[in-house]
């Protein structure tokens, strides 16, 4: 098949089209770069906005391998290794991809263009691929603003809201202040919003850190059962005044005390970011868990992974919302979290918080049964803990 030859002008070379007709004229117009390849990844056509973008002639490069000049990075200008680069694997294996954001390196003048990118292979293995690219350094202008504006507005936000809930505490104290029952009710309803309010900029400063690669974490080798059991271990007045019971070194309900999982495991991750990621699955779990109800906490090794899970016997979550609760502003609504005060953005926060420290995290539910929080992480062997502890001291003391 030729692309876009006429019955007029049959031969027409590939790669150039007729004018006037219908899609040349789309194609030669457009703003977005469209390169279409054969299976091998060998160029069939290229259109103006494409060759533009690549710094390219359209006549140095049909028949050639695309992969000689459609050079990309990450967006933040690191190069991509053979399993990070999803557009080589996606042409290689006529593979759909849609809106990935990357860096285009444009060939002559080593130009950076942060581009929007899809590939569609049409008709299989062995059919074309359709790649297209759209500049996107506009968009990520308006939300690198964006995100200044939400992160100076919560900041700005959180210090008179800090106030209104410390002058309501004050209000409501007995030694501090004498109002009547009435008042006493709707004080606590400001009191309890109020506390809402300053959750929700909290999160809104940890998002737009988050989103805009702004909290990194500080990794370092660490033994996790140690760690996660002495974060988690903190709650238990928490969780006992919610009359919960607690089990640190079980998965759950079924394995009870007898089998105790909790084994010695080294990770390389951030410890507040683990500190802020486990507060808010107990956090959670002691929210959405009736009184009466139990929390397990358990860290075990899961081959190259560290697995801990945090699981409840709480109101669990429907298969509908299930796949859902990891995105911001996400809420289930059903009788039972109605009444439960929240933001929607602990899960969306902890997640960001896992993939950054290069883990996964999932949950498992049975709707009115409970819930599993799983978090895996990169385990490090004994052997590599001593190394990077040795390391990391060396740098320490170096450093003083
Ligand atoms: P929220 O501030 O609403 O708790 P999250 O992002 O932490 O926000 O959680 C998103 C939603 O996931 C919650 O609103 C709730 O519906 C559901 N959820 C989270 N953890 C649990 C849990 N342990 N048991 C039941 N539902 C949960």
């Amino acid at each position: 098949m030729s692309l876009f030859k006429s019955k007029n002008q049959p031969n027409a070379p590939v790669g150039y089209a007729q004018q006037n007709s219908p899609a040349e004229l789309a194609l030669a117009n457009i703003h977005d770069g469209v390169v279409i390849l054969d299976y091998t990844g060998r160029v069939r056509y290229i259109n103006p906005a494409a060759t533009r973008m690549l710094g390219i002639n359209a006549n140095d490069v049909i028949g050639l391998d695309s992969s000689l000049f459609l050079r990309v990075e990450s967006l933040d200008g690191h190069p991509l290794s053979g399993n990070e680069n999803l557009l080589v694997q996606a042409i290689l294996a006529g593979r759909a991809i849609d809106n990935y954001r990357l860096c285009l390196v444009s060939g002559t003048a080593q130009k950076r263009i942060p581009v929007s990118i899809s590939v569609v292979p049409v008709n299989g293995q062995n059919g074309s691929r359709i790649v297209t690219f759209r500049d996107i350094t506009k968009e990520l202008a308006e939300e690198g603003e964006q995100t200044e504006f939400v992160s100076t507005a919560s900041h700005e936000m959180r210090t008179p809201v800090a106030s209104i809930e410390g002058y309501l505490s004050l209000a409501l104290n007995p030694q501090t202040a004498t109002i009547d029952q009435r008042a006493r009710g709707y004080l606590n309803a400001a009191h309890a919003s109020a506390k809402h309010l300053g959750q929700l900029f909290h999160d809104l400063l940890d998002v737009t850190k988050l989103d805009d690669g702004h909290l990194r974490p500080k990794l370092q080798p660490v033994e996790m059962t140690g760690l996660v059991k002495q974060i988690s271990d903190q709650y238990y007045p928490q969780i006992n005044g919610a009359s919960l019971k607690y089990q640190f070194g079980s998965a759950g309900p079924d394995i009870g005390t007898a089998r105790r999982l909790d084994q010695v495991v080294y990770g390389y991750v951030d410890v507040n970011f683990m500190r802020e990621i486990i507060d808010n699955l107990i956090g959670n779990a002691v929210k959405y868990t009736p009184a009466g109800g139990s929390i397990y906490v358990n860290v075990r090794g899961d081959g190259n992974n560290v697995l801990i899970n945090v699981t409840d016997t709480g109101i669990g979550i429907s298969n509908e919302d299930l796949p859902h609760i990891f995105q911001k502003f996400y809420r289930s609504d059903n009788s039972d979290t109605r009444t439960i005060g929240g933001t929607g953005l602990g899960l969306y926060i902890v997640k960001k918080r896992v993939e950054a420290m290069g883990g996964r995290i999932w949950a498992e539910s049975a709707f009115g049964e409970g819930s599993t929080f799983y978090v895996s992480l990169p385990r490090i062997s004994s052997e590599e803990y001593e190394k990077l502890m040795i390391s990391n001291n060396s740098i320490q003391g170096g450093a003083r």
